[in-house]
């Protein structure tokens, strides 16, 4: 079995003879994501330097980049206070100093007195009059001609050099040098788009597209072409972009949007074909469960339930996520899916992010289901083996109908006799792969069958339409769009960290007239340890602030058993305030607690706030949510926090959130590492989305070539999660 070194070295070895490049360049271009020559041709510009032009020195601007021809009148070498190279340098309009903190071997000798350049860089005005730091020298010597394009500068690494990397694309674009020796410079340029459809969209051509943004005309506008990408490494913001260039992005963007519809649309339709089995329950035990409820379902609730009741007894997969904001019952509505997959003579896996919300959600499934004589298992990573193993047999053998637990569900080990449903709460918080993995999960009897089971996803971070058009569009949406009756809605205050005497108050009040508080502790990012840290801190301080309350704490550091003792004795009422890390974070649900603290605020994302939010206000009375925030609160965090101040919107929240820090939240990007989209920005680019969207069935059918060659283009290796 190749080890995943040999595979990196197999794609290096291909990469260097494709481009006929030394193994090191090739491995570098790896990094950059160029593994084909093809990559190269969608290796766009960061920007672009304008040197069809010479200036004279004496008309030189203070910050405005520009090209001169100068000749070295005098060469200083400093090495105090440190090591720098000072060229003063001149054309017939006036001097230059030109200065050098990097210097490599060879450039002193290169501007020796005497010598002449044509040199591109920022002019500034110091002591020493005009100056360039840094200047980039041209290859040309200063007799030669000058381009007649802009220079484009290219996202690189270290030691990959822009002249470089200026000549794979060039050679790939197949304007000057011979093309690379295994592709033909047409195939890689050649337009995926039926002409029909460009002249429909008003879209410009791929190769004059990719040209123009490669080499553009060179024109006064230059900084207005800018790269439009959505990447946020890519400090650029264009500013009113050229009919030219414009034209030139959209296309770009819009294929890229084409390709993950495309690829989105055979998902669907491999998945159309896969069977599952059939979950045709009597309803009986819903019935008995629904009668035996202290409530009613709210009708978001039974609508919710009819959708995906109608998916179980499909032979298809069901694929469906179910959201709705914080304390709606989606809990419920699993249990009730749960339930008809048992009933209908299969198993259930329910997977939950942390294991205080497996353990939550055990409770809850066997408060309510045990009476009906469901046997409910709970499986996580920090049971003693010995346990684990003993569920791990009852699930293989059947005995158990419905396993709760965290990623421990994924373990090879656990191997399901007839799994007909997947149950994911919450998400947002596993990586796609994740997702993937429990709905692969061996099926036993299923599987020998070709089965898959049915899954059903539970967020309360609701996905915004965009993103629901993109990355989820293979998924089937329900939404629970109100919250059970009686909620009063969490009211929000935001306290200046000085302001923490008048929070301890009201706790005090609080908790006297028999409420409680939960409160979360500063998030540190990175560091498990400084997180733990402040907790404990935090607790400490409160035992003093507070005393005669009964304080607890829970962090994920915590033996199990006693996390659990701690959340139970809190859901109990016999801890008053409840210090906590995010483990609180998702699902943790305590109906008598009426307030919640979060200290420095400002740390956690939009969405996490509102889902901390959502842990107060279950009750029927209202409730509160204190943000405080540092001293020195910068003018963006203020905004940020006044967000979620103003909105009780999930979805609105969700949607703020999506443009101030992209979407890789939703995706949980963070642990799977999937491909983003490099280009296109979805909030921006929505109406080409909608166009990539509306364009996506007639290609499919009409033609498949197309699709085949644009997927080659833009995803060739189209990740597993695609496939799946
Ligand atoms: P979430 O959607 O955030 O996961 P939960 O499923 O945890 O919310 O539900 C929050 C609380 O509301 C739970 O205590 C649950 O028992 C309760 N609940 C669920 N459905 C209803 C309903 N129809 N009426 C009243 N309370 C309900
Ligand atoms: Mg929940």
């Amino acid at each position: 079995m190749p080890s995943s070194r040999s595979v990196g070295d197999e794609a290096v070895a291909a990469l260097a003879r494709a481009l006929a490049v030394a193994p090191t360049t090739a491995r570098r271009l790896l990094r950059l994501g160029i593994a084909r020559p093809a990559d190269l041709v969608l290796h766009f510009p960061l920007r672009y330097e304008d040197r069809t032009r010479v200036a004279r020195v004496a008309d030189l601007e203070h910050g405005r980049p520009a090209q001169v021809d100068v000749d070295v009148l005098e060469r200083i070498v400093k090495s105090h206070p440190r090591r720098q190279l000072q060229i003063r340098a001149a054309d017939q309009s006036g001097e230059l100093w030109l200065r050098f903190f990097h210097v490599y071997p060879g450039l002193a000798e290169r501007l020796a007195p005497g010598s002449r350049h044509r040199v591109y860089g920022e002019p500034r005005f110091g002591v020493l009059g005009a100056e360039m730091v840094h200047p980039r020298l041209s290859a040309a010597d200063r007799a030669g001609p000058l381009p007649t394009a802009l220079t484009p500068v290219y996202p690189s690494v270290a030691g990959l050099s822009q002249t470089l990397l200026r000549r794979l694309v060039t050679r790939a674009l197949g304007t000057r040098h011979a093309p690379f020796a295994d592709t033909r410079g047409e195939t890689m340029l050649a337009d995926t788009l039926p002409a029909a459809l460009r002249a429909q969209f008003a879209l410009p051509d791929f190769a004059e597209a990719v040209r123009c943004l490669h080499t553009p005309p060179a024109g006064p506008a230059i900084e207005a072409i800018g790269n439009g990408g959505a990447d946020m490494t890519i400090p650029t913001t264009p500013p009113t972009p050229t009919p030219h260039t414009a034209a030139a992005w959209r296309r770009i963007k819009f294929d890229e949007l084409l390709a993950q519809q495309l690829s989105l649309a055979e998902a669907h339709a491999l998945r159309a074909r896969r069977r599952a089995p059939v979950l045709a329950p009597d309803g009986a035990l819903a019935g008995r469960l629904v009668r035996a409820l202290p409530f009613s379902l709210t009708a978001a609730q039974m609508h919710a339930w009819r959708e995906i009741a109608r998916d179980l007894v499909r032979a298809q997969p069901m694929q469906r996520l179910l959201q709705g904001d914080v304390g709606c019952g989606k809990t419920l509505v699993a249990v009730l899916a749960a339930l008809a997959a048992v009933e209908g003579g299969h198993q259930a896996a329910v997977m939950a992010p942390t294991e205080l919300l497996a353990e939550q959600h055990a409770r809850k499934f066997r408060e309510w289901l045990e009476p009906l004589g469901v046997r409910i298992e709970l499986l996580t990573a920090a049971q003693p083996r010995r346990k684990r193993q003993a569920v791990c047999a009852d699930i293989a053998a059947g005995r158990v109908a419905i396993a709760i637990g965290t990623h421990a569900l994924l373990e090879a080990a656990v191997d399901f006799e007839r799994l007909g449903l997947a149950v994911i709460d919450e998400q947002h918080r596993f990586g796609v792969r994740q997702r993937l993995a429990l709905s692969g999960k061996r099926q036993g009897a299923n599987e020998s069958r070709g089965l898959q089971p049915h899954l059903l996803m539970l967020s309360a971070t609701p996905i915004p339409r965009t993103l629901a058009m993109s990355y989820f569009a293979d998924l089937d949406i329900t939404t629970i769009d109100a919250l059970p009756p009686e909620r009063k809605p969490v009211t929000t205050r935001l306290f200046s960290e000085r302001r923490r005497a008048a929070v301890i108050d009201s706790i005090r009040r609080l908790c006297g007239s028999g409420e409680q508080v939960y409160w979360v502790c500063p998030l540190i990012e990175d560091s498990e340890h400084l997180q733990l840290e402040a907790a404990l801190g935090t607790f400490e301080r409160l035992r003093v602030e507070l005393p005669g309350l009964r304080i607890g704490l829970v962090h994920g550091r915590l033996k199990n058993s006693e996390r659990t003792l701690t959340m139970h004795a809190f859901a109990q009422g016999e801890i008053d305030v409840l210090v906590a890390t995010t483990v609180i974070e998702v699902g943790v649900d305590v109906a008598n607690a009426t307030l919640m603290v979060i200290e420095h605020a400002e740390r956690f994302g939009l969405a996490q706030l509102h889902q901390l939010r959502g842990r107060v206000g279950r009750g029927s009375t209202g409730a509160t949510c204190v943000l405080l925030y540092g001293q020195a609160l910068s003018a963006t965090a203020r905004a940020r926090l006044k967000i979620v101040f103003e909105c009780s919107d999930g979805f609105e929240i969700a949607r703020r959130d999506l443009l101030l820090r992209g979407p890789g939240e939703f995706l949980g990007a963070r642990q799977s590492g999937e491909p983003l989209l490099r280009f296109a920005h979805l909030e921006d680019d929505a109406d080409l989305l909608e166009l990539a969207r509306a364009a996506t069935p007639r290609l499919r059918a009409e033609h498949p070539d197309a699709v085949a060659a644009h997927l080659a283009r833009w995803l060739p290796a189209r990740a597993e999660w695609l496939r799946a």
